[in-house]
């Protein structure tokens, strides 16, 4: 794995685990928020509850012959542990109060209120009855500021989570963005390999030219081209003089040099539309589009003379005939330069016509 793709991977995992955290300080800020919400629910039934505890209570001291069955000071301390939170020791005191101011009430009872003429109640000692009101403001302020401290924890927690979420959330934007620049930059580094490959695959390493496997896939299509244009295409098959016995006077070295010279000299003699490979060893294919045998003839007569060192070559050239292959185009370009060669070497023979004039022959 490259240093990049490495990267990249290393990249992509803390994007993930950063995604990870944040989701679960998502989650972790909901369950708070609900809580939070049911703390608020508790709070509503905890205010009623007191009341309809006071109201109860005050029922129970001013009115004690008509009182609602069940209002005993049992029924009132059950109601007042009703207020209870989970957490029993919240507001423990201010129960044991109200339970004992519930007890002084019951005690006084009777004594605390006279009817009057006219039916009228009327309150002669407050005392028991304020202690009692007292003691459950004191239980509800309780279990208010213990809701209260619970709702803050929760708030707290829900800023901080929003921070840590935002945080989370730029950091995976900047790790996506380098994620983005990196995949951006590999990309260009594979299409330019390809490229470079594309080149290498389709390149003649010593002569720079195309080579055969390009020349296989280029010529079928400019026999189609040709063939949809309606122009003539020739081809021809050159091959150096005598090669052999270069390589044997001047060295391996030089003989590739002069390879490498000829095919870049052609090369520059060429239309941009024609092509130029190296079939093989010591021999070169032209592909010559909208070109018929005697402009072939005739660019050829203007390539010997760029061979360095005085080497000639011979050369076979093949004008394509109506609905020929390439195979068959190559093959009988092939055999006039086999025609060329017997008959003595520096010259063109165009097949199907009578061997060309012949050319002194030069040799290394
Ligand atoms: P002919 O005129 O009949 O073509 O004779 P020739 O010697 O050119 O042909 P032959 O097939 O006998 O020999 C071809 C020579 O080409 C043999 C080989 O060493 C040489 N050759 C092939 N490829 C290369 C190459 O890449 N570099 C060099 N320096 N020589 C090569
Ligand atoms: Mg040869
Ligand atoms: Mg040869």
């Amino acid at each position: 794995m490259t240093r990049e793709a490495r990267r990249q991977v290393w990249l992509g995992a803390g994007c993930f685990a950063l995604m990870l955290c944040a989701m679960l300080i998502a989650l972790q800020a909901l369950t708070e928020l609900r809580a939070q919400h049911r703390q608020l629910a508790r709070g509503q039934a905890l205010a009623d509850r007191a009341l309809g505890l006071q109201q109860q209570l005050t029922a129970f001291a001013l009115h004690p012959l008509d009182l609602p069955s069940g209002s005993t000071p049992e029924a009132l301390k059950q109601s007042a542990a009703a207020i209870a939170l989970d957490d029993p020791a919240i507001g423990a005191a201010e129960r044991r109060r109200l339970d004992a101011a519930i007890d002084a009430v019951a005690a006084a009872r009777g004594r605390l209120t006279a009817t009057v003429p006219g039916g009228e109640v009327k309150m002669l000692m407050r005392l028991p009855l304020d202690e009692a009101g007292q003691a459950l403001r004191e239980l509800v302020r309780a279990q208010t500021e213990a809701l209260q401290r619970q709702n803050d924890a929760a708030g707290e927690f829900s800023a901080f989570a929003r921070h840590l979420l935002i945080g989370a959330a730029l950091l995976t934007v900047v790790l996506g963005l380098l994620l983005a620049v990196l995949g951006w930059r590999s990309m260009r580094t594979n299409r330019q390999m390809m490229g470079e490959l594309d080149q290498l695959a389709h390149e003649d390493g010593l002569t720079g030219v195309l080579n055969r496997r390009a020349l296989d896939e280029r010529l079928p299509v400019e026999i189609a081209r040709a063939e949809r244009v309606g122009h003539a295409l020739s081809a021809v098959m050159i091959d150096i003089d005598h090669f052999k016995r270069f390589n044997d006077r001047r060295g391996h070295g030089a003989g590739d040099e002069l390879l490498r010279g000829a095919a870049q000299a052609w090369r520059r003699q060429l239309r941009p539309t024609d092509l130029l490979a190296r079939y093989g060893g010591e021999e070169f294919t032209l592909v010559l589009s909208a070109c018929d045998a005697d402009q072939a003839l005739q660019l050829i007569e203007r390539l010997r003379p760029l061979v360095p060192e005085h080497q000639t070559f011979s050369a076979g050239v093949a004008t394509r005939l109506a609905q020929e292959d390439a195979a068959e185009l190559l093959r009988r370009a092939d055999a006039a330069l086999l025609q060329a060669k017997r008959g003595g070497r520096n010259r063109s023979v165009v097949a199907g016509v009578e061997a060309q004039m012949a050319l002194p022959l030069r040799i290394a």
